[in-house]
Order: C-alpha cells, then structure tokens, then sequence
C-alpha cells in the first residue's frame, strides 16, 4: 500500500501522518491488518528495537474521588466493589514498588485517586518517592495524582519524580460527555505544567468509550501536540458499576489498528499499551508489542492484568526483549532534548542525577490519568463470532483483590 509506505516513511523521519493518513489506518480492513502492523513495527523498531519497557502500578489511595469521570471504577457514586483505602506509607509503597522492579519493571507508577493533590499529598508522596530512591536509586518514578497547583510539579521533581503522568484520554470535543467536573484545558494546563517543570511527561488516551475514529485521531495529534515522551493508550475496561459498563466496542483488530495509528503519529514517543491489554488485545497481544514498546507489568489500579510471568513469557515467546534498568528507553534526539526526561543520561542541570534510564539517575508512569489503568481480565471459553464484532463473551473483569485479603497490588 502507498500509503503504508508514505507512513513508515514519516515515522523514521518523525513527519507527522496527515488527518486523512491517520483516519485510514483506522478504517483499515482485516485483510491489512498484518500489513498495517508490519509497517508500524517498522517505525517501532526504527526508535525502539525489540526493547519492550516495564512499568508497575502502585496505587497509593484507591477509591472516593470526588471526581465523575465515567470511565473509572473510584468516581463520585461508582458502585464498583473495589478496594477502597487511603494514602500508603512510604514504607507500603516502597515494598510494593520493590516487588515490580524485582520482576523486571524499571518504571513505578505512583498512582492515587482524586482531583489533585493537597500540599500535604505532594509532602507525602515526597517522601515515597525519596523512599523509592533510597532503596534503588535506578528506578524510575513517575508520580500520577490529578491536576497540579502551581508550585507542585516542581516539588515533586525536586523529590526525585522522573516524570508524571496525566492522560487527556479523549477529544476535547467529547470530553464534556466523559467528565463534567474538570475540562479538558484543566489536563492541558497539567501536562505542561510537568513539562514546565523539567518532569518527562506521559500523557496518553482511552479508547473503547463509543468515541469516533476522529476523535481518536483529534486527541492523539493534540497527544503530538504535547509532546509527552510517554503515550499511554488505555482500552476501556467497562467496569460494573460505572456509567460506561455496557460500552463494549473493541476487538483486538481495532485496537491494534489504534497502537498502530499512534505509533505513527507518535513514532519516537514510548507508546505503552495500558488498562485493558488482556480484556480486549487477548491472544493477540504479542502482535500489539510490534507497536507498542511499553506495557504494565502485573495488575492495574482497581483490576488484575495477567500475571507478571505471563507477560514476561509473552515478551520472549514473541521474539522481544524486556529493556533493562541501565538502557535508555528514548531515542537519542527525545531524551536529551529535556535534560532530565525519562532516558536521558544527564540531569536537569547536567548532571548525571536526573535522568531516570540509566542507573546513575536518582532517580514514573502510570498509563493514564488516574483511575484510567484499568485493566485484566480473564478468558473463557466461547463460541466463534465475527470478528469485527466485540466478544463480550470472552470477558470477565476480576476486581484487583476481590475476595481475598490481599494487600494492594500483591
Ligand atoms: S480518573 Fe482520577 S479524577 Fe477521574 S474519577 Fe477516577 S480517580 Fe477520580
């Protein structure tokens, strides 16, 4: 296909897709479909290799926000049974933290539930990520806690935070329907106040929520726009209890077309498949890591992924390689440009203390913004269908810690 051809071409070449480029990736056919992904694994592995990053969720205040956006599981009136609970201590965080670096995870995600953080939050998760630091000063931490107050994204870099996660998860033309309490201009304003503050930026999307495919395309350009190095792309888990519960629009052909459409828009960016990897990619997700270069190890916020040994036999089977602690995960050009962004060798002033790739950083990621990792699930069996068609049938969503005593992300 010319077009595939002209796309790869503006990928190693980081030229932005044309609208009508990035609408037809998505309105691609079956019969394409390997095409397409061969074509955006060779813009992956232009700017990433085989390397496939790690990144491990620490949910640091789970549930009662008193926010409403309808995706997630811990808004204002959800009637999701999950785990509710309040700050961790530094000490809690820190074992929880230990436990993904030791299965190969050289990003944590600091990750708690609400509008934004108080200064008195930004002083506790000071002190996790101090703690954090201590403990291994080569892990990468990424702190995700809402919208930021002026003065805050600095504090928390001066903690020793790499980067922070805030998603703007849709179009702005649909954000109204998504979530009232805050705006799209309110995540906006976040971002670049991470950005402002020397912090990388991850900031990505979800998909699934009866959006069209130019809504898909108008948020991933403003992702572009941004210039986050980090682009989460979350599938919506339509969790019981939550107003999107009976949103079921995905299959894994369209969501590999949507991992393909962003790596194109975003070649050199870390492209990371979050919430909903094993809900909705299922088998096919080996073939979403010829895409995507970044996924999360183990669970979600409020849902279980697939076990941790899972994905890193997944990663081998498929040819890939997980990326170590001492590898830059950025492109030379990207991980130097901010001085300190997430892969960078040298600090905020130069120094070898603030990049977060290799082990002399001192040393982020949550996929979305807060609540939007949702994700796991498991299989049954099931009768064929079409497979244009969304397979509810093939899905249960099990709640992170149902049941059971477990602590948070055990
Ligand atoms: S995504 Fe974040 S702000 Fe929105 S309801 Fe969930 S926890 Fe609250």
């Amino acid at each position: 296909m010319d077009l595939l051809n002209t796309l790869v071409d503006k990928g190693l070449r980081r030229v932005s897709p044309t609208r009508e480029e990035a609408l037809a990736v998505l309105a691609s056919s079956d019969e394409d479909l390997l095409d397409v992904v061969a074509a955006a694994g060779k813009v992956r592995r232009h700017w990433f290799g085989r390397r496939v990053k790690l990144n491990y969720l620490v949910n640091l205040k789970s549930g009662l926000c008193p926010e409403d956006c309808s995706y997630c599981s811990q808004r204002l009136g959800s009637k999701a049974e999950i785990l509710k609970y309040t700050w961790l201590g530094p000490g809690q965080a820190t074992a929880a933290a230990a436990a993904g670096v030791a299965g190969g995870a050289k990003r944590v995600c600091l990750v708690a539930s609400g509008r934004g953080p108080t200064d008195r939050d930004v002083d506790r998760v000071s002190d996790t990520i101090r703690a954090i630091k201590e403990q291994d000063g080569a892990v990468e931490v990424c702190a995700c806690l809402g919208l930021l107050s002026d003065g805050q994204a600095e504090r928390l870099r001066a903690a020793g935070a790499d980067a922070y996660n805030h998603n703007l998860n849709t179009s702005e033309a649909t954000y109204g329907d998504i979530t009232t309490t805050h705006t799209y201009a309110d995540r906006v304003d976040t971002v670049n106040k991470a950005h402002a503050a020397g912090l990388s930026a991850c900031s990505g999307l979800i998909a699934g929520m009866g959006e069209s495919d130019g809504d898909l395309v108008d948020v991933v350009f403003a992702l572009r726009d941004l210039d986050p190095d980090s682009v989460p792309v979350n599938f919506l888990i339509p969790m019981e209890g939550t107003p999107l519960a009976k949103e079921w629009h995905l299959t894994p052909q369209r969501c590999l077309r949507i991992l393909a459409m962003t790596r194109f828009v975003c070649p050199d960016a870390e492209v990371r498949i979050a919430g909903g990897r094993e809900v909705h990619l299922r088998t096919m997700q080996p073939l979403a890591l010829h895409l995507a270069n970044s996924i999360f190890l183990g669970d979600y916020l409020t849902s279980e992924g697939q076990a941790g040994h899972a994905d890193l036999e997944m990663i081998a089977d498929a040819g890939f390689e997980v990326e170590g602690a001492a590898e830059v995960t950025l492109p030379e050009h990207r991980a130097g440009a901010r001085g300190g962004g997430c892969g960078s060798p040298t600090g905020a002033d130069g120094s070898a203390a603030g990049g977060c790739g290799p082990r002399a950083g001192t040393g982020d990621g949550g996929t979305g913004g807060c609540g939007s990792h949702e994700g796991g699930g498991v299989c049954a069996p099931a009768p064929a269908a079409r497979a244009e068609e969304p397979r509810t049938d093939l899905v249960a969503v099990r709640r992170r810690g149902a049941g059971t005593d477990l602590a948070p992300n055990a």
